[in-house]
């Protein structure tokens, strides 16, 4: 058993986007130094960071110098290079461990991870030729979806096949790369679980949270969902399986789809916090990042309990160049991630709290922030982070 990495210590993050940011933001009063390492510089981490390492991730020399001067490794993004993981493991204990992270980086190896125990998903194929792909169409049928298996997100590397006819030309569109075929399923609807492990085995979790996507981003979460009871207690039955079978200690997240009002089939993972899990930093006693350090400290799991209901709406960079009603077109808006949206219209509003990443740069798609909501009903909630965020444009 490792030692406690007591406060005081310091928590290395690969990655440095708005996820380490808040890990950061969360551990800080707990007493903990952070340092980042990502190859860009004046990021969202590295701004709230006390180091920031600028390296390449195949900089294994950069990343071992970075190991040797933290006590425990975490990261914000799955896509961290095994040979990434393995330097830093040579200096300081790496949490979740490579056996998450291998398993996250790839799409047919996680629903094939997922199958071999026994948790439902679509209906999914491997991909590596265009007669796979053919073979694939027959099998699942259509509509299907052709995902690239490595580094998609947010719909990126995916296409939707309607008609056989489509499918060389969705094959070239992938860049004929190893892909999965997935049946596409007409799910009811988009739920998350977030939950943690500590070193000790011990499980902890914030429900079922329901998510809604805009062109395959995240759109908006709340929580709890209102899901029968005996739903919910499978999919956290799910997770736990999901996070014991791979002995993570940290915190995953698992997307399912939900059909036919109670069939849980699970479309992907991520060993760490999760966008739909940032409405816990206000409304639960102990936060998706607090809970992170946490566990990868080898500190007692917090209390996830809900204070209250709530609902996260993203800010996308849209936002800094759609035209609020009556409102100048402003220039340069998006330099330095300065100017966009009027803060003030959602500043003044008593439930709503303003999330800013301090992304140098805006852009469309791009996520910049975010606001949560706190009201007496989850329904209340989402209702007021809409209309919140309906104020700063389109
Ligand atoms: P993913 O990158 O797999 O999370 O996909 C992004 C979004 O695309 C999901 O949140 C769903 O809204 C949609 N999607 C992905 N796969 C499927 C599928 N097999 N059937 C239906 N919708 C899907």
């Amino acid at each position: 058993m490792q030692d406690v990495i007591v406060p005081g210590s310091t928590i290395g993050i690969l990655g440095s986007g708005q996820l380490g940011r808040m890990l950061a933001l969360a551990a800080r009063p707990l007493g903990y130094r952070i340092h980042v390492f990502s190859p860009e510089q004046n990021t969202p981490a590295g701004q709230v960071a006390n180091v920031e390492v600028c390296a390449a991730y195949d900089d294994l020399d950069a990343v071992r110098a970075f190991a040797r001067g933290v006590d425990v490794v975490t990261y914000e993004f799955e896509n961290v290079p095994a040979a990434t993981a393995v330097a830093c493991q040579e200096f300081a204990p790496l949490h979740p461990g490579p056996q998450a992270l291998h398993m996250a980086q790839n799409r047919l190896r996680e629903k094939t991870f997922f199958a071999a125990n026994g948790l439902p998903t679509v209906p999914f194929t491997a991909v590596q030729s265009l007669a796979d792909l053919h073979n694939g169409i027959v099998e699942i049928g259509c509509p299907a979806v052709l995902k690239t298996a490595v580094s998609g997100y947010d719909g990126k590397g995916q296409i939707k096949i309607m008609h056989p006819d489509e499918a060389a030309a969705a094959w070239l569109s992938t860049g004929q790369v190893d892909c999965i075929l997935e049946g596409w399923v007409a799910f009811e609807r988009e739920l998350s679980v977030v939950a943690a492990r500590g070193r000790d085995g011990r499980f902890a979790h914030y429900g079922v949270i329901e998510n809604s996507h805009a062109n395959h981003i995240l759109d908006v979460s709340k929580a709890p969902a209102n899901l029968a009871p005996a739903v919910a207690a499978q999919a956290v039955e799910m997770v736990q399986t999901v996070m014991e079978a791979l002995d993570v200690v940290g915190v995953l997240c698992v997307e399912f789809f939900l059909t036919g009002g109670s069939q849980l089939l699970l479309n992907e993972m991520a060993p760490r916090p999760h966008n739909s899990g940032h409405l816990t930093i206000e409304a639960c006693v102990t936060s998706q990042f607090e809970q992170q350090c946490r566990a990868v400290c080898g500190l007692p799991l917090g209390d996830t309990r809900y204070r209250q209901p709530a609902a996260m709406a993203n800010l996308l960079g849209d936002l800094w160049f759609s035209q609020r009603k009556g409102a100048k077109k402003q220039s340069g808006q998006s330099e330095e991630g300065r100017g966009g949206p009027d803060w003030t219209a959602v500043l003044r509003l008593p439930h709503i709290k303003v999330h800013l990443y301090g992304k140098r740069e805006a852009r469309n798609g791009r996520k910049m922030g975010h606001l949560t909501a706190l009201a007496d009903s989850v329904e209340e909630a989402e209702k007021l982070v809409r209309e919140a965020r309906a104020l700063l444009g389109k």
